[in-house]
């Protein structure tokens, strides 16, 4: 058996029960072979079998009232996988659906994704099973404060700084954020995507988005095209959504589709974003809401957004949103590319699928960093105490965004074939990772 196999083995043994989980691993473990097996040291310091058991796992009890003066239990999760590089980094998730496999994901794709930033930053991510949908202002404070009550004792600036996810947004950052400074009484940059009267970066906001779109447009100028004209199929209605819909307005194209878990609307005119942003930001209400506020547009509670006609598509809600039947769909509906805004959207069948039909494929690893690398921008200004301007802060991630894409492009054809950037994304990650871990001992 190969050490890869062997190790794979291994970690599905004592993962039992985590399919997210070995998804994840297995996407990286079958990408990074040509480099694992040219060189014997990787297999002599045990660099797979540690980068694939966290460092920590900590799990917990958040206990709060809600309106009626019941006494409510959620589950608290986080997870410090890597720190070779720099002090764990990933946001925190509230969503019903969350448990250890999907938070082990997330934080085993983020040492990967943060590697590529090339910012000094290693891997973590968190969350809880709380469903912050239909909850009052109150209810979601009592929650938000009560969390942070035990994971502030985890946390620091220098040692791991959490952020924003699904259902966590700048209001829940800020009420962690002021009851973290409660129980340590110190002011530092522990949390990202903090409010900007009170260290937070201009264009954090912005940054899953703008960067999503940045590094297709990257993908598509290799590639002697590029994004103006085009139409661009969006699902999600949330954060990275929003944003990616916005640059890839400014660019020139007209995105048709938008989505929420419960439907998604179709605009052939193109999405008006101040009406989305109304619905989600403001109101956050749902996205059937678009199609009553705007003639010709349509809304469908079946289906997906993926049988729609475009010639870009950048999945922007959650893992496994987009399966092997969508991506036949896409590819006979002749799709140019497909950029991964939110965390392993595509199924493994449906990353085979845009393989074999050679469609320009950007995964999540390298095409969400953007957010992250924008967070360690925060951290920067926070530790320098200063603010940089949005233009400044634009113009850095577009630089990031670029060295990532020349990264895993070159990488994907020294050790793998070119354009094939799922390998090189986890090849380039991969490789200064386990430099560090060799060169700290075990
Ligand atoms: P938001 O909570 O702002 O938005 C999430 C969107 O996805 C909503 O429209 C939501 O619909 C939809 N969605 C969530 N879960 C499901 C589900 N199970 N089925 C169908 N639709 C769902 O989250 P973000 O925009 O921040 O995150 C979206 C994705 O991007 C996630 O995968 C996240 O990990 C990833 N990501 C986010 C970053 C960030 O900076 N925010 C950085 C890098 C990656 P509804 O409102 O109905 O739940």
């Amino acid at each position: 058996m190969s050490y890869i196999s062997e190790v794979r083995a291994a970690v599905a043994a004592r993962n039992e029960g985590q399919p997210e989980f070995m998804q994840a691993v297995d996407e990286v473990l079958t990408t990074i072979a040509p480099v694992v097996e040219s060189d014997c040291a990787y297999k002599n310091n045990a660099v797979l079998e540690r980068i694939t058991e966290p460092d920590r796992q900590i799990i917990f009890r958040v206990p709060w009232t809600d309106d009626n003066g019941n006494i409510r239990v959620n589950r608290g999760f986080r997870v410090q996988f890597n720190n070779a590089i720099g002090p764990y980094k990933g946001g925190l998730r509230l969503h019903p659906s969350v448990n250890l496999s999907i938070i082990k994901f997330l934080g085993f794709e983020q040492i990967f994704k943060n590697s590529l930033t090339g910012l000094p930053i290693g891997g973590g991510k968190g969350g809880s099973d709380f469903d912050p949908k239909g909850k009052s202002e109150r209810e979601i404070r009592e929650f938000c404060q009560s969390f942070m009550t035990e994971l502030a004792r985890h946390i620091g600036a220098d040692t791991d700084v959490p952020a924003g996810d699904i259902g966590v947004g700048g209001r829940e950052i800020g009420y962690m954020y002021g009851q973290y400074k409660r129980i340590k009484n110190v002011y530092e940059g522990v949390l990202t995507g903090k409010g900007l009267t009170y260290g937070g970066s201009l264009a954090r906001t912005e940054a899953t988005g703008y960067g999503l779109v940045y590094i297709v447009e990257n993908m598509l100028n290799a590639h002697g095209d590029g994004i103006k004209g085009k139409s661009v199929a969006i699902s999600g209605s949330g954060n990275v959504a929003i944003y990616a819909a916005q640059k890839a307005q400014q660019l020139g194209a007209k995105v048709v589709t938008m989505s929420d878990s419960k439907g998604w609307v179709y605009d052939p005119d193109g999405i008006k974003l101040d009406i989305v942003k109304e619905i989600k930001e403001v109101k956050r209400g749902r996205i059937r809401e678009y199609a009553d506020a705007v003639k010709g547009a349509r809304f469908s509670d079946g289906g997906k957004v993926w049988q729609v006609k475009c010639d870009i598509a950048l999945p922007c809600a959650t893992q496994n949103e987009l399966d092997e039947n969508d991506a036949k769909q896409l590819v006979k509906n002749k799709v140019i590319a497909v950029g991964e805004g939110a965390n392993m959207p595509s199924t493994t069948a449906a990353i085979n699928v845009f393989r074999s039909a050679k469609t320009l494929f950007m995964p999540a690893k390298a095409a969400n960093a953007g957010g992250v690398a924008v967070s360690a921008l925060e951290m920067s200004q926070n530790s320098l105490r200063l603010g940089w301007s949005f233009d400044e802060v634009d113009a850095k991630l577009k630089g990031i965004m670029k060295g990532i894409f020349d990264k895993a492009a070159d990488a994907a054809q020294k050790y793998a074939s070119p354009a094939d950037y799922v390998s090189g994304a986890n090849i380039a990650g991969f490789i200064k990772v386990a430099q560090a871990m060799i060169a700290q001992g075990v």
